[in-house]
């Protein structure tokens, strides 16, 4: 599964937040609940209306949402990569993790905040400092270690040496390691060295209720920061969040329009992680069900066939495949296939967001 990791300084509305996706999932997914497989750990059904359009044209008896990972990642305070509070215990959470979700309190209330006023910027500074201090502490250590070995000849220790010099560079900086220009050549060696920094980061700003339309300036603040990192930003109550996730769909949608709103913010976290770990959805459609599955962009046909079943994968033969597009203009499946829009594909066919497939396999 793919993960996002949600971090913050205490009192920002983490638990809030996580709390309403598990209430909400617990809610509406009949078919696919909502599963806790630990106690900080959720996964939730990704909201794609492409489902039920395909579902009512093939007459699909049930619906399955892909699904994300949620993880809690509970005490992050000032002086974490020195072992303060959780420290470590955290920082080894965050490692697990494929982006992060960083939640900055925006909202002014009697909340107590541990640094005694609210100020998202010095809060994200805090929390990015931590990271990096983590990281170039690490590093430091592998790099030295590293290059004794790359002296005596050993290629490996030498492209790990290549590999995170840029990152070092930039850390010592005071950047984040995903500021660092790493070779093409260089970039698998970089992701197994698991910074902290470089993974992809989706600041979420937990805002006042009567912001959670419009923002307020403080989110103001943090679209302007993360704008000029290349990240994404959303604006929530997780206040309203926790409050919809307890009610029922048809009061929900009065209840979210009388606030300005036309979807819970929940739905648009969810979206955004998806979009930050660079995800498409591929579906498989039958009078069964109906149902969307996740793979990496770039993914080619096997590797989604295994998503499904390894043996899918192992046996593969061809894909056939309509795109969606197509599936919904032709009413169905007979229909693309009466007009030449279903395409056998092979083992080299990149996946595109949005395919519907049946895979042909040897078992
Ligand atoms: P965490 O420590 O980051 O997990 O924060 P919590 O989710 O436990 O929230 C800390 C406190 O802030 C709780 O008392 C929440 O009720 C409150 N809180 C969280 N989100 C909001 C919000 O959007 N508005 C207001 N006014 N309070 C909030």
């Amino acid at each position: 599964g793919f993960t996002c990791g949600i971090v913050g300084l205490p009192n920002v509305g983490k638990s809030t937040l996580f709390n309403a996706l598990t209430a909400t999932q617990a809610a509406e997914a009949a078919n696919y609940p909502f599963c806790t497989i630990e106690p900080n750990v959720g996964r939730v059904s990704v909201p794609d209306p492409r489902l039920d359009v395909l579902a009512k044209i093939a007459g699909s008896g049930k619906i399955i949402p892909t699904q994300l990972e949620f993880v809690d990642i509970a005490g992050l305070v000032k002086g974490a990569s020195k072992g303060e509070g959780l420290g470590n215990q955290f920082l080894g959470n965050i490692r697990q993790v494929d982006a992060i979700v960083h939640v900055l309190r925006c909202f002014e209330g009697e909340v107590t905040h541990v640094e005694g006023s609210v100020d998202p910027i010095r809060d994200a500074e805090i929390v990015e400092t931590e990271l990096m201090l983590a990281d170039l502490e690490s590093l430091e250590k592998r790099v030295d270690a590293a290059a004794k070995k790359a002296k005596g000849g050993d290629k490996e220790a030498k492209a790990l040496v290549d590999a995170a010099t840029p990152a070092l560079e930039v850390l010592r900086a005071g950047k984040p390691a995903r500021t660092a220009k790493v070779a093409k050549e260089l970039e698998t060696v970089f992701n197994q060295l698991q910074l902290l920094t470089s993974k992809p980061v989706l600041y979420v700003c937990n805002v006042d209720e009567n912001a959670a339309a419009e923002g307020n300036a403080y989110s103001a603040k943090v679209a302007a920061k993360a704008k000029t990192e290349g990240a994404e930003t959303v604006v929530i109550s997780a206040a309203i969040e926790a409050e919809v996730a307890q009610l029922e769909p048809a009061e929900k949608q009065e209840f979210l329009a009388s606030l300005g709103l036309t979807e819970p913010g929940l739905a648009r976290v969810i979206r955004a992680g998806y979009k930050l770990l660079d995800l498409i959805t591929f579906f498989t459609v039958g009078p069964k069900e109906a149902r969307a599955w996740t793979v990496h962009r770039g993914a080619r046909a096997p590797e989604a066939a295994g998503v499904i079943h390894t043996d899918f994968e192992r046996g593969f033969i061809r894909a056939e495949t309509i795109a969606y597009d197509d599936y919904v203009a032709c009413n169905g499946e007979q229909g693309a296939k009466e007009k030449g829009l279903m395409r056998a594909e092979g083992k080299e066919y990149v996946v595109k967001d949005g395919d519907i497939f049946h895979f042909r396999f040897n078992v």
